[in-house]
Order: structure tokens, then C-alpha cells, then sequence
């Protein structure tokens, strides 16, 4: 019977958009000129679309001023600002492919990224408390002169030709962002609208670097047609109106804050309210309560720190409704509480990943609270997805299986990597997502772990989710993350660690006799660690393979080395 396999396809009303990222803010701004387009708090910006899109055309014809051509690479190292949205915006009206680079990036991953991608450009942040973003790029590039206007010709980066630092305060050597834009008048604007004619949606705009909890990072290539559709259809997931004022604490060099904020709040008219730099969870609920904000994104670990943060109760958040939950497994209990006590009551959550565009599930925000607090929803419009076993073959409704996807919304590929692509893009255009996941007979989706954290224990398949979510129901515990560990008996054994409450108690045998009798004994942890935090990705995902690190390190064990 076709309808028991676990293949899901999505039809839907609303066609698919033709357009370009500067088409969609061309349309949006027709619309509601006069509506709140970007408010920044720590800059003190506020701009209509009307002004936002002004700013816009002004830095995309400072960057043709500076020679910039269509297809060439504009990196972008900084946390969130301003600077950043009208950089998303300015490189895609000049056909120039932004490059996300992640402000946590030390040297050695900045120097791969530019290299990688061979990028002309790159705009970086001032210093700021954690970053010396001018002084690492002068010992990459020491051929720097002041006075130079930016200009560079380096022996080590032949492509590279120019550097823009934003901010205020610019440092000797680099072009102030300033004047970058203020060289736009240079430009007539008839050629920047000429050059929009020419620029095709399947063309390659933007690159980001997948977070990969392992490995090097990949440059992930995607059009104006990948991301243009999955920000709208993203933004319609949550009903989203020129009445909305979405608050983003997610970076801007993710998906999450690029798509799933700015482009689906563009797409749909609403504002887009910037907290700060990078997350701190005082200042999310002071813009929440100030703005009156009707949506809140965040990773389940951003939200867990609001919740939990000591003067939550002083906030008025009652102007939420909705917002997104994603980027890594939302805990059921964490959901509950956004509900009840944030008040997002039309909370969605998300799944997918950087190579489709981002989002592959989200959840209605009139499906059952029971189906969105324990499923990562219903495959997103005009998407495929299946999920297979280990031979290939699509498995049953309600088996567990790799989730893969197919669409509009896949990438065009790793940058410059077709060995790389072709691993996980297979001839007929499935993207593998590395994820498992098992469908119900109503087409809803469980993300059950990674396919690499997967653990056989006794030939038993153990999925560290559902130890997980069962540990997060005792009291004492604030946060887990389960991994296997290698043992000569069963070939793994089960290891949890565990954040837990301050001043909570708990010890290892407390937790494991929590466990006795409501789970299957084979899933009863063998080894607790009660840990002050995990080691996290940016992006809020726990690094699995550093907890097995150190796992086997602190029970001096080995893994078999494994062809
Ligand atoms: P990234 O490419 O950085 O966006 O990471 C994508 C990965 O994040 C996916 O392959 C999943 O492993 C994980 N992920 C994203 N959303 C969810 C979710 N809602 N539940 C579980 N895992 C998720």
C-alpha cells in the first residue's frame, strides 16, 4: 500500500516564487513602505521598509563602486548589526554571493573559509569584548598599509582585494563601511536596476559554512530561489503579518537568523527586532517586553536560559504568539513552558538543515499541542522527504530510518566540492540528511537522533533522544545529552550527561534508579556525568563526539578502531 511508506510530498496553493532576494524586498516595500522594517536595540536604528531598502540600494552601488562583479565572494565576519542585514541585501541586488563566516571563527577557520571559497571581499566587525576582528585579519594579511583605502594585494590571498571593517570606530588600513556606502555615488542608480534585470533566481547567492559537529566545514551553495522560497513558506508557517514584530537572538551568519528571521519576516511585511550582538537572555526579554514582540526565535538551549534566567518573572510577555523552536532537539517539557509561561501559544518548530535552504518540517500552529510539543510537524510545502533504511529502501510509516530530502530547496552543492556534494546529494537529487527520523501514520515527523549517534548496544538500536527526553522529566535535571560509549560486553554501553538544577542533589544512582522499571533496562544509563555545561556548537547543537571524547578519556576506555 503507497500510503504506509514513509514518503511525504507536499502540494500547495501557493505557487512557488520566481524572484531574486532583492525581488522580494522589491515587493515588500511596494506594499508597506511605511511599516517597521528593522529595529536594532544596542544601535539605536529604526527603520521603515522604505528607509531599510534606501540603504540598501545605496551600499549595493558602493559595492559596484569598488568594482565588485556579479558571482564574485563577499565574506562577512561580525555578529549581529545592522550592517549585516543591509549586507545580506546590498551583495544579493549586485549579484554578489555572500559569504556567512561564523564570528566565532579563530584564525584557522577564517583562512579556510577565505581560501575555500576565494573570497574578493571581506567585510569584518571592530573588536568587540571577544574578538579582535582587525587584529586577526592583520596577521593573516600584514601586507595592510594605512592609508590604502582597504586595498590589498596579498601573496597569500591572491583573490582577496579588499577589506571593509564596519562600526564606527574604523581601524588604520580598512575601508570604513561608511565610506564604502558613501563611494555608492558613484553609481547611477539606473545601473544598479539595469544590472537587477540581468540576475537569474537560480543563480548562487549566498554560501554558509555547515556547522558540522564534525569535520571541516563545507561551503554550502544557495540560490535566490532556495532561500526567497523557504523564508516565505517559513514565515507563513507561523502566519506572519506587517502586524508582526519578530524578535531574532539567532545569529545572522546561520540560517536561522538569515532565513528563518530576516528573509521570512521580509517576505511577510513584518519587523525584524535585533536584542543584541549575540544572545544574552536579559536582553531577549527586555526587547521582548520593550518592543512588544509577537514572535521569538531561538534554539532550545536560548530558551531554556530564559526561562530559567532570574528575573524572568519581571517581564511583560504577553505579546507574544509565535516564534520557532529548531536548529537541534526540543525538549517536550522546554515547549510546554514556552506555551505557558511565554505565552507562544502558536509556537512552531522547525527542522532542517543549511544544505536544504533550511526547512524540510515545521509544525501548523493549529496542529494538536500534543503533536507540536512531541514532532518536529508536517513536511513544508512543495518539499519531498522519505526516509530509508540502511540498504536505501523507504521504510514503513513508524520505522525509523535516514530522513532524506528533495526539492526546490536543496542546494546547488558544496562550493567548488563535487567529490563532497555527490556523498551527499545522490543522482536523484535526494539530499542525505544524516539525520533519523520516523513518520506517523499522519505524516508526522520524529527527528530520533543522528545517524553517527546512533547507539547498538547488544544489537539493541538505542535512540539517545528518547532516553533524553525521558530524563529531562526528573526534577533535578536542567539539561542531557546522551551518547554511546564504547564496550567489549555490548559493543556500547549508555552514557548520560547531565546538567542539573543549581542546588539540585541528584547522584548517579539516584538517576539510574529513576530509570528502573519505566525504561527498558538495555537504555538504563551504565555511566552518569553531572557536567556544568556541554560543549555547544554556535548554533546551540551539543557536540556528541567531544562528550564520547571525554567520556572514554574519563572511563579510560578505547573504542575498536573501525574500518
Ligand atoms: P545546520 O546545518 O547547522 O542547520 O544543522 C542541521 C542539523 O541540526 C540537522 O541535520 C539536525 O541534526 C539538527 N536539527 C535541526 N533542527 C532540529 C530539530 N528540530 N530537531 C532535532 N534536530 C534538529
Amino acid at each position: 500500500m503507497a500510503d504506509a511508506l514513509s514518503f511525504l510530498s507536499a502540494p500547495s496553493p501557493e505557487p512557488l516564487r520566481f524572484q531574486t532576494v532583492g525581488g522580494l524586498l522589491d515587493a515588500t516595500v511596494a506594499r508597506w513602505p511605511d511599516r517597521p522594517a528593522l529595529i536594532v536595540r544596542h544601535q539605536g536604528i529604526r527603520w521603515s521598509y522604505a528607509e531599510f531598502a534606501a540603504q540598501v540600494d545605496e551600499l549595493a552601488r558602493g559595492l559596484m563602486a569598488q568594482g565588485l562583479e556579479r558571482g564574485e565572494r563577499i565574506g562577512i565576519w561580525s555578529p549581529n548589526n545592522a550592517e549585516w542585514v543591509l549586507t545580506q541585501f546590498a551583495t544579493a541586488r549586485a549579484g554578489l554571493v555572500l559569504v556567512n563566516i561564523n564570528p566565532a571563527y579563530r584564525l584557522a577557520e577564517l583562512e579556510h573559509a577565505l581560501r575555500k571559497v576565494g573570497c574578493r571581499a571581506l567585510l569584518l566587525a571592530g573588536a568587540t569584548k571577544h574578538s579582535d576582528y582587525p587584529g586577526m585579519v592583520r596577521t593573516l594579511v600584514p601586507e595592510l598599509a594605512a592609508g590604502a583605502g582597504g586595498r590589498i594585494d596579498s601573496a597569500a590571498f591572491p583573490e582577496l582585494k579588499l577589506l571593509v571593517q564596519l562600526g564606527a570606530e574604523p581601524t588604520p588600513g580598512f575601508l570604513p563601511f561608511a565610506q564604502l556606502v558613501a563611494g555608492g555615488a558613484r553609481i547611477e542608480p539606473a545601473a544598479l536596476a539595469a544590472l537587477q534585470a540581468l540576475l537569474d533566481p537560480d543563480d548562487p547567492i549566498n554560501i554558509q559554512f555547515t556547522s558540522g559537529t564534525t569535520g571541516a566545514p563545507k561551503g554550502a551553495t544557495l540560490t535566490h530561489f532556495n532561500i526567497v522560497n523557504n523564508g516565505f513558506f517559513v514565515g507563513a508557517g507561523m502566519r506572519l503579518t506587517p502586524q508582526d514584530r519578530l524578535c531574532i537572538p539567532v545569529p545572522l551568519y546561520h540560517c536561522f537568523g538569515m532565513v528563518l528571521g530576516v528573509l521570512a519576516a521580509v517576505a511577510h511585511g513584518a519587523a525584524m527586532v535585533f536584542p543584541g550582538e549575540s544572545f544574552d537572555p536579559l536582553q531577549v526579554l527586555e526587547t521582548v517586553a520593550a518592543e512588544r514582540c509577537t514572535a521569538l526565535h531561538g534554539v532550545p538551549t536560548m530558551f531554556i536560559a530564559e526561562l530559567e534566567h532570574p528575573r524572568f518573572r519581571e517581564f511583560d510577555l504577553s505579546a507574544l504568539r509565535t516564534g520557532i523552536m529548531a536548529g537541534a532537539p526540543c525538549p517536550i517539557a522546554v515547549l510546554r513552558r514556552v506555551v505557558d509561561e511565554m505565552h507562544m501559544r502558536e509556537v512552531t518548530i522547525c527542522y532542517g538543515m543549511t544544505e536544504t535552504s533550511p526547512v524540510s518540517f515545521q509544525s501548523h500552529v493549529d496542529d494538536p499541542l500534543e503533536k507540536r510539543v512531541s514532532t518536529v510537524g508536517r513536511v513544508h510545502p512543495h518539499v519531498q522527504v522519505k526516509v530509508i533504511d540502511a540498504a536505501g529502501r523507504v521504510v514503513a510509516r513508524g520505522v525509523a530510518g535516514e530522513i532524506c530530502t528533495r526539492g526546490y530547496s536543496v542546494m546547488r552543492g558544496y562550493w567548488n566540492d563535487a567529490a563532497r556534494t555527490a556523498e551527499v546529494v545522490d543522482a536523484a537529487g535526494w539530499m542525505h540528511t544524516g539525520d533519523l527520523g520516523v513518520i506517523d501514520a499522519d505524516g508526522f515527523c520524529n527527528i530520533v537522533g543522528r545517524v553517527k549517534d546512533l547507539i547498538i548496544r547488544g544489537g539493541e538500536n538505542v535512540y539517545p533522544r528518547e532516553i533524553e527526553e525521558f530524563l529531562y522529566r526528573h526534577p533535578d535535571v536542567q539539561d542531557v545529552a546522551v551518547v554511546g560509549v564504547p564496550d567489549a560486553k555490548y559493543g556500547e554501553e549508555i552514557c548520560a550527561f547531565i546538567r542539573l538544577r543549581d542546588g539540585a542533589r541528584a547522584d548517579d544512582e539516584s538517576v539510574r534508579a529513576f530509570c528502573r522499571g519505566q525504561i527498558a533496562h538495555y537504555k538504563v544509563p551504565r555511566y552518569v556525568h553531572f557536567v556544568e555545561a556541554f560543549p555547544m556548537t554556535v548554533t546551540g547543537k551539543v557536540q556528541k563526539y567531544l562528550l564520547r571524547e571525554l567520556a572514554e578519556q574519563q572511563l579510560g576506555l578505547r573504542r575498536e578502531a573501525t574500518a
